[in-house]
């Protein structure tokens, strides 16, 4: 919980929609889906070990399923060195609560550039990757 309030103070990045943003630490690239918006990330580095947070945000009304979000860690050549798949904190989207769902993902990494996020639609276990 420490690390997150720290993470919170040194500033979190808005963004949205298909945009590159320079952080501290890397550039982000944002893939939104047709159905979810990715908004609110920001890593947060602790040597090897690198944490990517963020929230999902329905584009309609109509978009109950959360899905799930791929994180892509890029090298300066624009090699994937590697993929993970982000957890959501739930799978539908609640009209009732204005807390938008939240994902995160944690892995030890080095030597990356970029940190780009894909939203996907479908559920953590249908995803093909
Ligand atoms: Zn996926």
């Amino acid at each position: 919980m420490k690390r997150f309030i720290t993470a919170l103070a040194a500033g979190i990045l808005m963004l949205s929609g298909c945009s590159t943003m320079r952080s501290e630490t890397a550039d982000v690239d944002i893939q939104s889906s047709t159905a979810v918006i990715i908004t609110h990330v920001h890593i947060d580095r602790n040597g090897r070990e690198v944490t990517v947070h963020g929230s999902l945000r329905p584009k309609s009304a109509a978009v109950t399923r959360v899905g799930h979000v791929d994180v892509e860690f890029i090298g300066a050549s624009g090699l994937v060195l590697e993929t993970v798949k982000a957890e959501t904190n739930t799978q539908q989207f609640s009209h009732k609560s204005s807390r938008s769902p939240t994902f995160s993902a944690t892995v030890e990494i080095e030597g990356f550039d970029t940190v780009r996020l894909i939203h996907h639609p479908d559920t953590l276990q249908q995803c093909e990757l």
